[in-house]
């Protein structure tokens, strides 16, 4: 699977592209050498909407995609395009991208979520908590929102 690596005028993307189960890495560095070499390291598309940092990344052969709207669901429907499926899929941490673990509900962690909630995940990396939620229907019903919008541009 192709993973992608995000520019910072494009993290709020980044997290929506882990909530749909994408490996999205963040900048460590600022500096277009620093975001070109993470590039080469770990082989990943760059996303970004900086024309400057596109035209550089032809020149060091790395894979980028341009993107052009500066609004968050048009941005998404650009991935879209591109093949990313717009569903919630819990793999990744949409904070630090480490990898999810279903995890068993257990006394130390069901006082803060419903109680109608059976599924957990737990990053790997950072131990944040996830669960669907009512968070993680609105963002659903966002993405369904947006597919349908494409649907009837075809
Ligand atoms: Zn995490």
């Amino acid at each position: 699977m192709e993973s992608f690596l995000v520019d910072l005028m494009l993290m709020r993307l980044g997290r929506w592209l882990r909530l749909m189960g994408q490996d999205v890495a963040s900048p460590k560095g600022c500096s277009d050498e620093e975001i070109l070499q993470k590039a080469i390291n770990e082989k990943r598309t760059l996303l970004t909407r900086d024309k400057r940092l596109a035209t550089a990344c032809l020149g060091s052969g790395v894979k980028c995609i341009l993107i052009k709207s500066s609004r968050i669901d048009e941005q998404i429907k650009e991935m879209a395009k591109r093949g990313i499926l717009l569903r919630l899929d819990p793999k990744r941490c949409t904070i630090c991208n480490g990898l999810l673990q279903e995890v068993e509900l257990s006394h130390e962690n069901v006082a803060s979520i419903e109680p109608s909630e059976k599924k957990l995940w737990r990053c790997s990396e950072c131990q944040k908590l996830y669960w669907k939620g009512s968070h993680w229907r609105k963002i659903k019903t966002t993405l369904d929102d947006i597919a349908s919008q494409m649907d009837l541009a075809d």
